[in-house]
């Protein structure tokens, strides 16, 4: 196990590399830690939490909503969790998100930590402090920005990772070398999710890799004023196809990144296009979709990140630099129009 602390500027988070779950009794006393974790990664590695107070909630991002969040609230009451009690989130973003929302808000805020157990959460979904729930088909629309005490990697975990999940934290991958590291991009081109899987100590250095690369964006930049932005590459369709479509978040920021290169082509002479798709069909995701223009723009103007107007809209100049342009919102529909018009 090997620790690293990144200061952010609400808060230090310490990173744990390389952890094996029992040490994680080392870094929280198990009579303080209250572990939140879904029934599937429960019932997978029912014996890890032995010991440990445990709330379980039922899986899926439909749960990521008030209600559960009440329901834990009231577990919590009732195992008498006080200010010195510590919720530890052990699993995929759904269960972080919640995690992390709920110990902000429990006794006005107490300490939380995280456990990822989905390839998302473990480069994504966990870094950067944003926790929150969905209301209605709008996704984390109400949460807040409030940094996790610690973060514990343990890639074991993934061992019992289903099949389908694995692609939706690759999206984020691409997304992450796409917007700031062509010699990942590159990596990345090289190998295949096959590979990868099998070789833990790889798998194990794209996962810092990752974890460094978007700690560092909002090390910069968190409370999203300027450059963290950019980790929203691919997610302003992506977003409004996943309401609409029954899409996985990898599949539809899939789409989300095709749409933006292919308008960075248009717009900023980006020249990777077709690297782009062949990188994303390598890692299982879609490459093409056609979908109801009006609906989905409906849905994408009313995105969080608008600004009266206008969009801002990430491109890409090239492989590995993502840019923050301003799209009036009108025009977008026209691009869309024309995007899902190509075959
Ligand atoms: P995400 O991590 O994609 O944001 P979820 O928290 O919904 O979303 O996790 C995706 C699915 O994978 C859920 O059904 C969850 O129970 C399951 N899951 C996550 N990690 C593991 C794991 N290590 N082993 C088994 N199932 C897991
Ligand atoms: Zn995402």
């Amino acid at each position: 196990m090997t620790k690293r602390t990144y200061r952010f500027s609400s808060a230090p988070v310490d990173v744990y590399f390389d952890a094996n779950f029992r040490q994680l009794e080392k870094l929280v006393d198990k009579k303080k830690g209250i572990i939140i974790t879904d029934e599937n990664i429960f019932s997978a590695h029912h014996s890890k939490f032995k010991n440990w107070n445990v709330i379980t909630l039922k899986p899926g991002e439909q749960f990521k909503i008030q209600a559960t969040a009440d329901s834990v609230i009231e577990q919590l009451i009732a195992l008498e969790a006080d200010r010195q009690s510590v919720l530890i989130g052990v699993g995929g973003g759904v269960v972080t998100d919640l995690t992390g929302y709920v110990a902000s808000i429990y006794m006005r805020g107490i300490r939380f930590g995280f456990v990822p157990t989905s390839m998302l959460a473990m480069v994504d979904a966990s870094i950067g402090g944003k926790n929150g729930i969905d209301v209605g088909e709008y996704k984390n629309m109400v949460g807040i920005i409030r940094q996790p005490s610690f973060l514990f990697y343990d890639s074991s975990l993934l061992s019992t990772l289903p099949e389908k999940e694995w692609s939706n934290g690759f999206a984020e991958i691409i997304k992450h070398a796409c917007i700031l590291d062509r010699p990942m991009f590159k990596l990345l081109e090289s190998t295949s999710l096959d590979k990868l899987r099998k070789k833990k100590s790889l798998l194990d250095d794209i996962i810092r890799r990752n974890v460094h690369l978007k700690s560092g964006v909002v090390k910069r930049d968190e409370f999203e004023q300027g450059d963290r932005k950019l980790l929203n590459f691919g997610h302003t369709l992506g977003h409004a196809l996943e309401t609409q479509y029954e899409l996985t978040h990898g599949q539809a920021v899939a789409l989300g990144m095709i749409f933006a290169g292919w308008l960075s082509a248009k717009l900023l002479g980006y020249k990777d296009l077709n690297r782009l798709e062949t990188t994303i069909a390598t890692y299982g995701l879609p490459t093409r979709a056609s979908f109801d223009v009006e609906k989905v723009f409906n849905v994408l103007k009313m995105d969080k990140k608008r600004v009266s107007k206008t969009m801002n809209y990430i491109l890409l100049s090239r492989t590995g630099k993502g840019e923050i342009v301003q799209i009036p919102v009108e025009d977008l529909r026209g691009y869309l129009t024309e995007f899902n018009a190509l075959k």
